[in-house]
């Protein structure tokens, strides 16, 4: 008897053990590397995660063409990873970085905002990433605090001498990591985000060439820091990490030197994970930088409000999914609406707001026009009774929610 109440202990407490295991994400954005650059330099860490099935090539961007395009510059692809937006919604089109719309909130305030005691933290060899883009401090971010932050290095000239080769930046880009690595060891922030930027400093400087290639096997080895960091923690507490590594932009065909433009190398980027992420959509579709939030997210489990749900323009790489590539074309009297569905069975919902107001900080309501069978894969949707020059469409299912905009054409 005594025996089985030890038992019967021991299997309550590793059970609840289990359940509080806790969830901790980390991602790196490493400034300008070309998906092509990145697989032909191979270096070690990458080399080990791709065999482990943990890469996916990538973009930035948005749509080429379309309401969504979005210039290949770091601080809107900076943007992009972090709010889970594009550029019509996120309002950051370069590194001036003038008036970002907060309305679309980033990953760190979905968290703070669900969690208000979870630790987030930043290690940027950029200060704008935590000032601008976060927004510190800022009545329009609800003022949010970084739990931890390290950078602002680039400003300390006397500790790091402006040299003109840049090698500065690799000396700030080390700093940052070492600083983040041992975080993650000491404090075990909930969420981080690493910035580096010496890949794109030589990337600019020499296109592509033996420094570039040599700055993007130092990004290899600051990864390779982090991810034992990572590893010791799994090994020593009840904690899941993911960690994702990106870029915010490619470089041009021609000679790696340039980006900001739309051609298939400038918008080409990665995602490099400590575990597959390999769901219905990353395994079919082509991954965008915009898949990050809604897949950390769902990693954290972090409870989404339904109208900032509504408008994230990614996909999860993680869990189950059912819906991805919503298209809807305006004719005469209906919105012709095409989805692509990941799986054969259930039903998608498809909601009809002819209003923007989430772009002031308003509300929008949304009209339920029809419930669908997913693998039908269109839908006609009448809108003779809702006349407007726009509509904004959501395609809900259970599993997740995509979205599309359709202005009037002449
Ligand atoms: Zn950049």
């Amino acid at each position: 008897m005594k025996k089985l109440s030890i038992l019967l202990f021991l299997c309550v407490c590793s059970g609840s053990i289990l359940a509080q295991r806790q969830k901790k994400v980390v991602f790196v954005i490493a400034d300008g590397i070309a998906a092509d650059a990145l697989e032909q330099t191979n270096p070690p860490h990458f080399r080990q995660l791709v065999d482990k099935g943990c890469y996916l090539r990538a973009y930035q961007g948005g749509e080429v063409g379309g309401y969504s395009e979005t210039p290949t510059i770091s601080a809107p692809g900076y943007t992009n990873v972090i709010t889970g937006v594009w550029y019509n919604k996120h309002n950051v089109p370069d590194n001036d970085i003038k008036a970002p719309n907060y309305h679309y909130p980033t990953i760190f305030r979905l968290l703070k905002d669900a969690f208000p005691e979870k630790k987030i933290a930043v290690f940027s060899s950029w200060l704008d990433n935590r000032t601008k883009l976060i927004g510190e401090g800022l009545a329009e971010t609800g003022q949010i605090k970084m739990d931890e932050a390290f950078d602002g290095l680039e400003l300390d000239t006397v500790h790091y001498p402006h040299d003109k080769g840049r090698q500065f930046m690799l000396a700030i880009d080390q700093a940052v990591t070492a600083k983040a690595a041992e975080s993650i060891k000491e404090r075990a922030p909930d969420l981080s985000w690493v910035y580096l930027e010496y890949t794109d400093d030589m990337g600019h400087m020499y296109g592509d060439s033996p420094q570039y290639t040599r700055a993007i096997e130092k990004v290899d080895e600051e990864i390779g820091q982090i991810l034992s960091a990572i590893n010791e923690r799994e090994q020593k507490f009840n904690e899941d990490w993911l960690l994702i590594v990106t870029t915010d932009h490619g470089r041009t065909e021609k000679d790696g030197k340039g980006h900001g433009g739309q051609s298939f190398r400038q918008r080409s980027a990665w995602l490099l994970s400590n575990r597959p992420l390999d769901n219905a959509y990353s395994k079919l579709l082509y991954p965008a930088s915009v898949d990050i939030v809604p897949t950390i997210a769902r990693f954290m489990n972090i409870p989404v409000r339904e109208a900032t749900g509504r408008e994230l323009d990614g996909v999860p790489l993680l869990g189950s999914v059912a819906v991805a590539q919503p298209q809807v074309h305006r004719l005469k009297e209906h919105l012709d609406v095409s989805w692509l569905p990941l799986k054969q069975d259930g039903e998608l919902k498809v909601w009809l707001s002819t209003t923007n107001n989430k772009k002031t900080g308003g509300e929008d309501h949304y009209q339920l026009m029809g419930t669908f069978p997913l693998n039908r894969k269109h839908a006609l949707i009448s809108i003779k009774d809702m006349p407007s020059s726009f509509y904004k469409v959501v395609l809900e299912t259970p599993e997740n929610t995509v979205n599309r905009w359709v202005m009037e054409k002449d």
